[in-house]
């Protein structure tokens, strides 16, 4: 694809991202936008996406970003969809909608396209990597488009651990650092350091966390009150999955936080056995074959128990959950 032929003659462009935004969600749309700033001077460019959380204030421009959405829709040449589907873009759907070209951008293999145009490549790393192997124009990019992409890769790839990593990856994160930024104290600042608040849920998710299906599954949960009593945000619960993930003899991690009484989001991580996209397809979700998610409506224990039933059936195994005295759930559960 190439992005300038795409948008050639319009004069409005807005992009936009999925609701909850993480660090690729946001590198992605901050990194397009600085470039298109750049490369298109006299074209007005709006930024839609809910407001990121305080570690990606060291981003250009973020304060740009349009959270506040009117009911009458503004209709823009070209609207860009990154990192998401139309149905998971919140309120910016409409806008996505209405424009007279959409573009929809990602890499998440749930997503068969919602745009006019479709660039969709499963197997990169993240949104923010294919928007760097979009910028054609090399020379256009400087050190603050680079640091915003940079932060997306990172993000997506657990400071390139996790196995979307590829070469090409790699290539990129190289060639990104190259323009000179302080990539350590990025890497510390947006993806590993905790404020006190973020340490205490995640020590009580852990201390509430059990394990099942012969300890190849480990979940946990936050309630709404547990939330507003730390006066938690979602992306303060960020983190929480992929710890249930390391422990020991786990091939599947789930983390629950609670949205409404009968309503929560499901977060699944694998370590490779269980393709938990397939998992959080068959419930209206989606994501990656090692980390997905999904809103589902139900009790805590009826949630599990679907996810439970999924994922025996890809580990051969009984859910071990429904079987009385099998399940090692705590009393207060
Ligand atoms: P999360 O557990 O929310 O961190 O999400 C893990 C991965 O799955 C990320 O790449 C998300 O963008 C993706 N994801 C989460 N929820 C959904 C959903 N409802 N539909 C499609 N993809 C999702
Ligand atoms: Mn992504």
């Amino acid at each position: 694809m190439d992005i300038l032929k795409e948008i050639n003659g319009a004069s409005t462009i807005g992009i936009g991202g999925h609701i909850r935004p993480d660090g690729d969600c946001i590198g992605s749309v901050m990194g397009l936008y600085l470039y298109l700033s750049k490369v298109c001077p006299g074209v007005e460019i709006q930024i839609f996406l809910e407001k990121p959380a305080d570690i990606f204030s060291c981003i250009s421009r973020i304060g740009q970003i349009r959270t506040d959405f009117h009911t009458e829709v503004e209709q823009f040449d070209v609207f860009f969809a990154l990192d998401t589907t139309k149905e998971r873009m919140g309120k910016a759907e409409s806008y996505f909608d209405q424009a007279k070209k959409r573009i929809n951008i990602d890499h998440h293999i749930s997503n068969s396209g919602c745009g006019d145009v479709n660039y969709l490549m499963p197997e990169a790393s993240s949104t923010s990597e294919l928007i760097y192997d979009l910028m054609k124009d090399r020379s256009q990019i400087d050190v603050e488009i680079a640091k915003a992409l940079y932060i997306g890769i990172i993000h997506d790839t657990g400071v390139f651990q996790y196995s979307n990593t590829s070469p090409s990856t790699l290539k990129a994160a190289a060639e990104l650092i190259s323009y000179g930024f302080d990539f350590p104290k990025l890497i510390d600042e947006t993806f590993y350091e905790k404020t006190y608040v973020q340490n205490q849920i995640l020590g009580r998710a852990l201390l509430e966390s059990f394990l099942f299906m012969n300890g190849k599954c480990a979940v946990s949960m936050v309630d709404k009150k547990t939330m507003s009593f730390y006066e938690a945000q979602p992306h303060d619960l960020d983190g929480i999955v992929n710890q249930l993930r390391k422990t020991k003899g786990v091939e599947c991690a789930i983390f629950l936080y609670q949205l409404d009484t009968l309503e929560y989001k499901v977060s699944l991580r694998s370590n490779g056995k269980v393709n938990v996209e397939k998992v959080a397809s068959f419930f209206g979700g989606g994501g990656h074959e090692r980390a997905a998610g999904v809103t589902m409506q139900g009790t805590f224990h009826d949630i599990v128990n679907n996810l439970s039933a999924q994922i025996a059936v890809q580990l051969r195994e009984t859910s071990r959950w429904d079987v009385p005295g099998g399940s090692h759930v705590p009393r207060n559960y």
